[in-house]
């Protein structure tokens, strides 16, 4: 690893300078290949290992964890700063500098009354959903590896201790703006230092002027749309949506008890603290814009309300042009554009029809209790010459689906080239996605046996979610009994 420490140098008293503490016995229990290339890394070894697991030091780190705050289920909470991940620095990759953390690294001067650590579970869940999403084309956070210990830490039970060692473009959150905007005392040379790094390091094609605020706030607002618009198109939950889990570069960040949809449930929640179902899997695109304006809020004293309040009505457009694209590509319905020679409100009216269809669609899915993800890969077997899709056969209301079938039809149209659609749509809807059973089956064998065979295999499988793997059939399967909706805890 090369690093370089722009965040380092550049914003001293923005973090705490913090050496991790090892973890006994390490092991690799996971490794990504596609993370490591990232970073210009190729296969794991020793010395690596003993880095991450933080008993050798890296050349080149400096070891820090950085300060913020942030709204936690709606309340706001003054100060929080990572509480166990410590960066590196920023390692040098072909494209990018990815931020290098040790997640579960021993406490730092923000743990307040935790150990510092991760449990094992929760660091593997975090590499898997990590490089799961990546190869889902979600923008994501990434996770190079995750290494387990002998070390003991105490949960609800006694549990080991583990690194996830995470890669992101960065670990600047919207919580970093509300804490130097909230603790500012009238001084705004923090918030500004922060924005202009922001700017200069991860949006360089815009200035540092009032204009280029306000273009980059436009910009954030239209990242964390299209973020929010992939997550609601793969059925996926994050669970966890408080101002400090996102990433200022609309990157899916801090997973905790995320989960995929099996069944179809617009009010699926799978964090068990969430009693009123705040996270609940559709509040997610309302949340993410209640997340945005508490980050305007925080912006006030540099960006003019009118100009925030503007950005922030782009929100909504932004989520259904990209959810729409999303849904167009997974239905094979004819690619909406704004197109130039189109009136605009005939255009508007014709997104409006889609979306409904759309809707409906889902509607469906969740009146019969079907699995999201094996419904929408049934639309690669689709064979519109006979008119039939093996998914009415699930359907209890056969009238209504007929209704929709109907509908759709008309709006698909002729299509020329049958194979080359279905192929297009097995393109876009993953026959394998990261199902909760299938994480916590691969975590019981490392639990129980000390065997990460099943992590390797999940995560080989889940690094081409749109091939057929036909050896692998069994793990598209619904969950059986006891993995349907598992609700995951919050003490990771
Ligand atoms: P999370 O829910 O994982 O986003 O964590 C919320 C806050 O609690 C963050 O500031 C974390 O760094 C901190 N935190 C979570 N778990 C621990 C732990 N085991 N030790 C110290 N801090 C923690
Ligand atoms: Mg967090």
């Amino acid at each position: 690893m090369r690093f370089k420490q722009d965040f380092f140098e550049q914003l001293a008293g923005f973090y705490s300078q913090v050496y991790p503490q090892a973890i006994s016995n390490p092991h690799w229990l996971g490794w990504s290949d596609e993370a490591a290339a990232l970073i210009g890394l190729d296969k794991p070894n020793d010395q690596l290992l003993m880095q991450l697991s933080a008993n050798h030091a890296a050349e080149g780190a400096t070891y820090y964890a950085q300060v913020y705050s942030g709204h936690q289920f709606g309340g706001y909470t003054s100060q929080l700063g990572d509480g166990r991940s410590i960066i590196l620095g920023e390692a040098i990759g072909p494209d990018y500098a990815w931020d290098v953390a040790l997640k579960g690294g021993g406490p730092t001067p923000y743990s307040r009354m935790g150990d510092g650590r991760a449990v094992m579970r929760s660091a593997v869940r975090e590499f898997l959903v990590s490089e799961s999403l990546a190869a889902l084309n979600v923008p994501t956070s990434r996770a190079l590896a995750v290494i387990g210990s002998d070390l003991p830490v105490w949960r609800e039970g006694q549990e080991t201790a583990a690194i996830t060692v995470r890669l992101a473009k960065t670990h600047i959150r919207f919580g970093h703006f509300e804490y130097f905007s909230y603790t500012r005392k009238g001084d705004n040379s923090k918030l500004t230092q922060l924005v202009d790094f922001t700017i200069k390091q991860h949006f360089p094609h815009l200035s540092t002027d009032n204009a280029g605020y306000v273009q980059w706030f436009t910009e954030v607002v239209a990242a964390t749309a299209k973020m929010v618009a992939h997550w609601q198109s793969v059925g996926f939950a994050h669970g966890v949506l408080n101002t400090d889990n996102m990433s200022i570069l609309g990157d899916s960040f801090d997973f905790g008890p995320f989960s995929f949809l099996d069944t179809f449930k617009e009010d699926f929640v799978c964090n068990h603290s969430d009693h009123e179902g705040r996270y609940a899997f559709g509040q997610q695109p309302g949340v993410c814009f209640w997340n945005l304006q508490r980050l305007a809020q925080a912006l006030t004293p540099l960006i003019a309300s009118d100009d925030l309040v503007q950005a922030l009505n782009q929100y909504q457009p932004h989520l259904v042009d990209h959810y729409l694209l999303l849904m167009s590509n997974k239905l094979g319905l004819p690619v909406f554009e704004l197109a130039s020679d189109q009136s605009h409100d005939t255009a508007k009216t014709q997104q409006q029809q889609d979306l409904k269809l759309v809707d409906q669609f889902t509607a469906l899915l969740e009146a019969n209790q079907l699995d999201y993800t094996n419904s929408l890969r049934r639309f690669g077997e689709l064979d519109l010459t006979s008119q039939h899709i093996s998914l009415r056969d699930d359907m209890v209301d056969l009238a209504k689906f007929d209704q929709w079938f109907e509908a759709y039809q008309q709006r698909v149209g002729k299509v020329d080239d049958m194979v080359n659609w279905q192929q297009a749509r097995n393109a876009a809807n993953p026959k394998y996605i990261l199902r909760n059973y299938l994480a916590q089956e691969a975590i019981i064998a490392i639990e129980e046996n000390g065997d990460n065979s099943k992590l390797v295999q999940l995560h080989q499988l889940l690094r081409q979610p749109f091939a057929e793997q036909p050896e692998m059939a069994s793990f598209a399967k619904r969950p059986p009994d006891w993995g349907q909706g598992l609700i995951m805890s919050c003490s990771s």
